[in-house]
């Protein structure tokens, strides 16, 4: 199902989509690699998927702000990959701070990378793959899609958001072989939960291990974090002949925290 399929992956030079783009690889997919970071990192992590999985893997340094930079990226698939088949918004940002305290200019960035790039590139990919009639587009929400958080208003309202854009996709392309569906993860220990981490250590005066426990004892009954890999393979089963009737869903794995 996958071996020869072209697919995107937005935010895929770190944590969970370069979790998904390295399941993909190693299914025989095309990848298209995206984000920000090191250029010589970056550079190692394309040629290493390459070489080990013996598959084409480019990348494209589009902004996912940026509508212009997005449409730039899916023309590049389209001329190095033949086209798109699969695509995952994935690239996010997180800012936290009290509604009242929320900087406008964070709020602006948070929705436009979280959830405006994903109607961008759905837009821009969805008429070819109606064409071949068969598609899959899968949107990295959250636990934050379907519950809320103090301090996290950009962020929860960016996840319903994409939550909410997946359902109508899904109606839109129901009687196609287009589906399209949310992964909502619950902690997933990358860098921009470390991130989270380190804020609250230091605020604290505690120790990294000790706010990540007090993290998973919040919200995550298994007590444990997710793993990219966990979220990789869920995203592949999205992509098989199995999973063509799920449509419009938003399919948490979070350890048990949204179902509290
Ligand atoms: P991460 O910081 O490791 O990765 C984010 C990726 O997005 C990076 O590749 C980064 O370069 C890219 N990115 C950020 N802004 C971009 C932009 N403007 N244009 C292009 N790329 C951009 O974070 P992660 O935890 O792997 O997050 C990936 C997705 O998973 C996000 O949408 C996040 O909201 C979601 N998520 C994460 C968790 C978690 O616990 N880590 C839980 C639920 C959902």
């Amino acid at each position: 199902m996958i071996q020869g399929k072209s697919v995107v992956v937005t935010g895929s030079t770190s944590g969970i989509g370069l979790g998904i783009a390295r399941k993909f690889a190693a299914a025989g997919a095309k990848v298209m690699l995206n984000g920000f970071g090191d250029a010589h990192e970056i550079e190692t992590i394309r040629y290493e998927l390459a070489e080990k999985f013996g598959v084409d893997v480019a990348y494209s340094p589009a902004d996912v702000t940026r509508p212009d930079e997005i449409s730039a990226m899916i023309e590049t698939a389209d001329r190095q990959h033949g086209g798109v088949d699969i695509l995952v918004n994935n690239a996010g940002v997180q800012h936290t701070a009290k509604t009242q305290d929320f900087p406008p200019e964070k709020w602006d960035l948070v929705l436009a990378t979280n959830l405006t790039a994903a109607f961008h590139a759905t837009r821009l990919v969805l008429p070819q793959m109606l064409e071949r009639d068969w598609g899959r587009i899968i949107n990295t929400a959250s636990a934050h899609g379907l519950v809320a958080s103090a301090e996290k208003s950009a962020y929860v309202a960016a996840k319903h958001g994409m939550v909410g854009l997946t359902k109508v996709v899904a109606l839109e392309t129901a009687k196609t072989g287009v589906t399209c569906n949310a992964i909502c993860p619950g902690w997933v220990l990358t860098p921009l939960v470390m991130q989270q981490i380190e804020a609250r250590a230091e605020k604290n005066g505690t120790s990294v291990a000790e706010e990540k426990e007090k993290l998973l004892a919040e919200k995550q009954p298994s007590g444990e974090f997710v793993t990219v890999e966990q979220l990789g393979d869920l995203t592949l089963f999205l992509c098989s002949e199995g999973a063509a009737q799920i449509r419009g869903q938003a399919i948490a794995m979070d350890g048990a925290w949204t179902a509290q």
